[in-house]
């Protein structure tokens, strides 16, 4: 039993069933116990491998996407930009290396990274070092100037409520104890979300609806940024444009496990709902789609040509295999969208427009 899941059930036993929403939040940010402090979790060595660590092309790709937006937005002389859960920083560093051949864009650009982590604020810390970085909480306190968010696999890791529909009512999905072991059970009582209001004409007894509450938050400070200052947010990550259903998944050294496998030493997702953090932003236009065809719109097949030219041909099979784990239907392409937001009167950024 981990030191983690001996804390959760005691914190059961003394208080009652908690919801999903707290269960992920303890697992995933325990201060020292939660699985994002612990040692080593992004990279082919840790639980899962994300795009920027898979490949340079992905951040490259993704920083000229914002310097074309900064032009389109007239070059103002500053703007922030915004990284949610930078991970290792990887996918910044790749976005100010390729966004410094845009002549004035990385001069202009105030950055700030929101990330919870005391572990991983200090890899960022480090890999940043030369550039002038800001940390700021998820209540985004930042100058009123343009702003261009980027978040890639933040919003799987916010926590998520869960509600199951018994005939006209919701009861929520709550983490309890049997026999001293972690297990899902029903709220006595039911509920109401005002998100759950219209999902009775599309589901039906039994289905079950995820909400995550965070993620309405921080959508909503995005959208009332990107509508007042002008500007975009570039959201990568799994999942659809509407969600029905549990999408919770539990994922150790790159394998499935059961949510309640060494709480605190697994991670814990779900796929993201789109049309959710499309709604709640405000923004007048949201547009999905998937990063493969993001990616092949924006040139990664001519940047992978143009790596594979430049390299030893020991390089070669990495850089192929890269290429074909970003934007191939069976690997990422297809599972993972690129959701764009921005404001009316503004540009569409680069390769989402159908
Ligand atoms: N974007 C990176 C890392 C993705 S992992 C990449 O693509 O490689 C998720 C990141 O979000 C981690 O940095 C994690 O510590 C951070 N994170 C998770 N929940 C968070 C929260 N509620 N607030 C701020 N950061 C969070």
């Amino acid at each position: 039993m981990t030191k983690l899941e001996e804390f959760i059930i005691h914190r059961i036993q003394e208080t009652g069933p908690i919801s999903i929403a707290t269960y992920m939040q303890e697992c995933l940010l325990h201060p020292n116990l939660g699985f994002y402090n612990q040692k080593d979790v992004l990279g082919p060595d840790g639980s899962f491998i994300t795009s920027p660590e898979i490949s340079q092309m992905f951040g490259e790709i993704l920083g000229l996407c914002l310097a074309q937006y900064w032009i389109d937005l007239n070059r103002p002389d500053r703007f922030a930009l915004v990284e949610f859960g930078p991970g290792k920083a990887t996918l910044m560093l790749d976005i100010l290396r390729a966004g410094s051949s845009v002549k004035g864009f990385i001069e202009a650009a105030e950055i700030f990274l929101v990330e919870s982590s005391s572990k991983l604020r200090s890899e960022q810390k480090t890999k940043l070092s030369k550039f002038n970085v800001n940390w700021i909480d998820d209540d985004l306190l930042i100058p009123k100037i343009p702003t261009l968010f980027i978040a890639n696999e933040f919003f799987d890791a916010l926590p998520v409520n869960q509600y199951q529909r018994k005939n006209d009512l919701w009861y929520e999905i709550q983490v309890g104890l049997k026999n001293n072991q972690l297990t899902l059970g029903l709220s006595h009582r039911p509920t109401t979300h005002p998100e759950l209001e219209g999902r009775f004409s599309e589901s039906m007894n039994g289905d079950i609806v995820e909400i995550s509450n965070d993620a309405i938050r921080i959508t909503k400070s995005i959208g009332k940024i990107i509508n007042n200052q002008g500007g975009c947010a570039l959201i990568i990550d799994y999942g659809d444009w509407h969600s029905l259903g549990s999408t919770l998944q539990a994922l150790k050294s790159h394998k499935f496990k059961n949510i309640f496998h060494k709480p605190g030493k697994v991670d814990l997702t779900c796929h993201v709902d789109f049309e959710a953090l499309a709604k709640n932003s405000g923004c007048a236009y949201s547009r999905l789609t998937t990063q493969g065809v993001f990616l092949e719109r924006l040139g990664i097949s001519d940047r992978a040509n143009q790596l594979l030219k430049n390299s030893q041909p020991k390089n070669h099979k990495s850089i192929i295999s890269a290429h074909r784990r970003l934007t191939h239907p069976d690997e990422m392409g297809t599972l993972f969208k690129v959701l764009g937001l921005y404001a009316r009167n503004e540009y569409s950024p680069a390769g989402l427009l159908n």
